[in-house]
């Protein structure tokens, strides 16, 4: 049975925070996603999705305030264990995709390397794209970088 799933995330941009997105440091962007975490937009819109087309609930509920062992993890470290909490509830990944809604950091030129971490991550193919919003908004006007994601699981039974 395929199941797909959602997830979406938002940071702010706030200088001297250093950029983290799609698993990638950018050591030349002057702001970084601010957050409890590395700020990585696209790795937490990734797991968000995958949880959800697990149906095992989301980020907070697996990576809350009750899990203070996760405070301050990467993105790839969020994917890597959502990657294996949905195996282990039995299902396979089929694939995610990822779009980061934002001015910054400009992805075009490192897409390719972060498709290729992302995957290697998941175990199953991940792709990225990226927008902006014509200036409008809280993206456009630079104020932080926001994320959503699909994914798509096959599961063990249908429920
Ligand atoms: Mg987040």
């Amino acid at each position: 049975m395929i199941r797909t799933g959602i997830g979406s995330d938002t940071h702010r941009l706030e200088a001297g925070v250093p950029m983290w997105c799609a698993g990638l440091h950018f050591p030349d962007e002057p702001r970084g996603l601010a957050g409890h975490s590395d700020g990585d937009v696209a790795a937490h819109a990734a797991c968000d999705a995958l949880l959800s087309a697990a149906g095992l609930g989301d980020m907070g509920s697996n990576f809350g305030t009750d899990r203070p062992e996760w405070s301050g993890a990467s993105g790839v470290a969020f994917l890597t264990e959502t990657a294996r909490l949905v195996r282990e509830a039995g299902h396979q990944i089929g694939n995610v995709a990822i779009q980061v809604i934002g001015n910054r950091p400009r992805l075009a030129a490192r897409r390719a390397e972060a498709e290729r971490l992302l995957s290697d991550v998941v175990g199953a193919p991940v792709t990225l794209s990226a927008t902006t919003t014509d200036g409008l908004g809280f993206t456009g006007r630079g104020e932080g970088v926001a994320a959503i994601a699909s994914a798509l699981v096959y599961a063990p039974d249908p429920l």
